[in-house]
Formats: structure tokens, C-alpha cells, sequence
């Protein structure tokens, strides 16, 4: 029998998520404990799109409830560096949750369970919040989302949030840790390895307001107005992409885990219900995909990326895209402003360059050295200017 998606567009946050989600057989709900999980990485407000919006996340509260459900909770693991209530009562979630009366999780409370995972490709085992194994149902509620590492981030990537505090930047950092066996990048392997353990039962990607390019926090928040639910997390994921204008056979860590799970990859293999099931082909946006390379974005950046993680990207990705007008005051005598991130860095690096992450500390003397692994964008732009930044909220991971 073939699995059912929903689609629910143009009506708003709140409708589209409450129509698209009721739009399923909800039985199973009854009498079961459900843990809402929503993307609320970030301390970041509605209209950023980097968060769930606070009103799909009322609508999908409201549908639990009238399906009987016996306890409902949100929760996160936000990234390294952000407090989760407070990320929280940024997003709205808290007055959400006060006026509906549920409880919010702080995920990263407690002990994590280590997870072994059988038949991995990378990760041996890894690293739960222990608040997770309290529920009968995991609801995944991502906001939809480009990301610059693995194309998009909807609710299969979504329970990464579900991953114990640092556990999280350690799936960036593998490529420095492991040696390559497998043609996908690591991280991607690292999902699909996460999702042989952990695999939302019931989606409903949230995509009223998105966002495009550099995602997952440095990019534009685009209003695309629609929610996708279903029990299969692949046609969820599938058919928001769809809606976002791209093609999922090029999202390698969906294209991983649907032939290691066997799961439907098709359009095909879905039955499509729900107020649009007959116009879901006429996607409703074109959401501009990451870039592929820093330097073609960048004119003037020169970088040295010797075998760096993606979390090194990731701060370089968005130092630039915050602070590269500012940047243009520190170009070398060729006209070029010069980073170096990796392990494998060499002292064929331009004299003065900026050297980003623990990993490059060997060539401190021949340039502006910024500790960390992985530094922050903020502390880059402190040791190249010599001055705080006027913004200074914390990062991706
Ligand atoms: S410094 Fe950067 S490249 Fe080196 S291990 Fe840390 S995150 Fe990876």
C-alpha cells in the first residue's frame, strides 16, 4: 500500500500546518506521549525563517490534543552555545507553550544514552539526550531550509536536534577524525548512520517562511507558505523539497538513507491528500540553492581549505557573509583578503593570512592566528580588527 503525504498551501503558518496534518489518519495518536521537535536551533525571531514558526508549531499542539494524545511536550537540543529557553521565548515557543499549557524539554538536561548503530558506515555509536526515550512518538517539525552542507535541512535532519550537546559538532568534525571509505562526505554518512537510530515517526515540515542559500542561519528567509505532513519521514522530506522548487535526488544524505532503509524515493510511491493534492506539481517557489564555493561568492577571499571539517566552513561561510564588506580594509598587497582552514595547511600560505581553528596553530607566526575548534565568526572578525562586533549571537552547528 503506498504511504500518504498532505499539502497544505497558501492559508498561512497555522492552517497549513493544522490542515496538512489532520489531513492524515491520526488514530494512532491516542493515549500516546508525543515529543514535538521542532528546529529552534537559534535565539531567532519568526520572520528570520531559521526557526519553526511559532504558529505551526500551535496548530500541530491543537491537532495533538484533538487526537487525544496524553502528553505532549516540545523540545531541543539547541546548537553549542545557545541556551534553549531562551531560544525558546525568542522563537515564541514559550508563550505558545504557557497559553496551551505544555511542557518545553530542555533536552540537553541529564545524561546522554549512547546509541551503538548496527551496520554503521562512520559512526560507531553516538551520543542521545535521554529525554527523547521518554516518548512514544517523536513529531518532527522542521522549518524548510537550505543548508550549505547537506543541500537542505527538513525534518529527517532535523533530529540532529535530538543529539547530546557537542555530540552535534562532532558529526562536522569527522572528516579530520575518520579516513575516507565512502564517495558521500562524511556528514552525510553521519546522518544516514543517525537515522538507522533515530527517525522521526510523524512530520510535518513547516514552510511558511524558509530559508534560501546560506542556510542554515546565513541565508535569506524566503515566504513560501505551505506545510507537508506524513508517517513516512522520506515523503515528507521529498515533497517539501518539491514545494521549495529543488530536486530531491541531488539531496545526497535523503538519497543515502532511502537505499539503506529501503524507502520509497519516488513521487510515485506516494498517495498525495490534503486541501492541495491535486496541484502539488506546481511547486510554489524557487528557493536559491547554498553555493558551492566560498570564492566564486566572494571576490578578493583567497582560501586555503586544506582538509578542513565543515565546521571550519561553516564559521568562514559565515564570517564572510556578516563581515566581508568590512574585510575589504584588510586585503594583502595582492588585492586579496587570505584565510587558511585545515589540518593540512602548509607554510605556503601567504604571509598575513588568517588562520582559522586549532588546526592551523603551527603557522601562527605567519599570520593573524584564531583559536578555537571550530572558532566563531565573531571572534575572527575581534582578531582581525581588533574590535568587538556589533552583533554578536552565537553560531551555527
Ligand atoms: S580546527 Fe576546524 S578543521 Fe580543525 S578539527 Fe577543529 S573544526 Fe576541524
Amino acid at each position: 500500500m503506498k504511504q500518504v503525504v498532505s499539502i497544505c498551501c497558501k492559508a498561512g503558518p497555522y492552517e497549513n500546518a493544522k490542515l496538512a496534518l489532520e489531513s492524515l489518519d491520526l488514530s494512532a495518536i491516542k493515549g500516546k506521549s508525543v515529543l514535538i521537535k521542532p528546529n529552534n536551533g537559534r535565539a531567532a525571531l519568526p520572520e528570520q525563517g531559521i526557526n519553526t514558526h511559532p504558529q505551526a508549531v500551535e496548530a500541530v499542539i491543537h491537532v495533538l490534543k484533538k487526537a487525544g494524545a496524553l502528553r505532549i511536550a516540545v523540545g531541543e537540543s539547541p546548537i553549542v552555545g545557545v541556551d534553549t529557553m531562551k531560544a525558546f521565548e525568542r522563537s515564541g515557543i514559550v508563550e505558545i507553550a504557557e497559553r496551551n499549557q505544555i511542557e518545553l524539554v530542555d533536552l540537553n538536561q541529564g545524561q546522554p544514552v549512547k546509541k551503538n548503530i548496527p551496520g554503521f558506515r562512520i559512526l560507531e555509536s553516538t551520543k542521545i539526550c535521554s529525554a527523547v526515550m521518554d516518548f512514544d512518538i517523536i513529531l518532527s517539525l522542521p522549518v524548510a531550509k537550505t543548508h550549505m552542507h547537506t543541500g537542505v535541512t527538513l525534518g529527517i535532519k532535523n533530529m540532529k536536534g535530538c543529539l547530546y550537546r557537542h555530540e552535534k559538532v562532532r558529526y562536522h568534525q569527522l572528516e579530520y577524525e575518520k579516513s575516507r571509505v565512502f564517495p558521500e562526505k562524511t556528514l552525510d554518512s553521519a546522518i544516514s548512520d543517525l537515522a538507522e537510530i533515530l527517525m522521526p515517526d510523524l512530520t510535518v515540515v513547516d514552510g511558511y517562511i524558509g530559508m534560501e542559500g546560506l542556510g542554515p542561519s546565513g541565508g535569506e528567509a524566503i515566504k513560501s507558505d505551505f506545510a507537508v505532513a506524513s508517517w513516512n519521514p522520506m515523503g515528507a522530506d521529498i515533497f517539501a523539497i518539491k514545494m521549495m522548487g529543488l530536486d530531491h535526488q541531488k539531496i545526497p544524505h535523503l538519497a543515502l538513507i532511502a537505499q539503506r532503509q529501503q524507502i520509497p524515493f519516488r513521487f510515485e510511491d506516494y498517495d498525495i491528500v490534503g486541501p492541495n493534492a491535486a496541484d502539488y506539481k506546481l511547486h510554489i517557489t524557487d528557493y536559491k540553492e547554498p553555493p558551492t564555493s566560498i570564492s566564486m561568492e566572494y571576490p578578493n577571499i583567497m582560501i586555503y581549505d586544506c582538509e578542513s571539517c565543515s565546521a571550519c566552513q561553516s564559521t568562514v561561510m559565515l564570517f564572510l557573509k556578516r563581515y566581508y564588506e568590512d574585510m575589504m580594509s584588510f586585503l594583502l598587497d595582492d588585492g586579496k583578503f587570505h584565510l587558511a582552514i585545515g589540518k593540512n595547511v602548509t607554510d605556503s600560505i601567504k604571509k598575513g593570512t588568517i588562520l582559522v581553528g586549532n588546526c592551523t596553530k603551527k603557522f601562527a607566526d605567519l599570520g593573524i592566528f584564531v583559536p578555537g575548534c571550530p572558532p566563531v565568526s565573531t571572534r575572527i572578525y575581534e582578531s582581525v580588527t581588533g574590535r568587538e562586533p556589533e552583533e554578536n549571537e552565537p553560531e551555527c552547528k
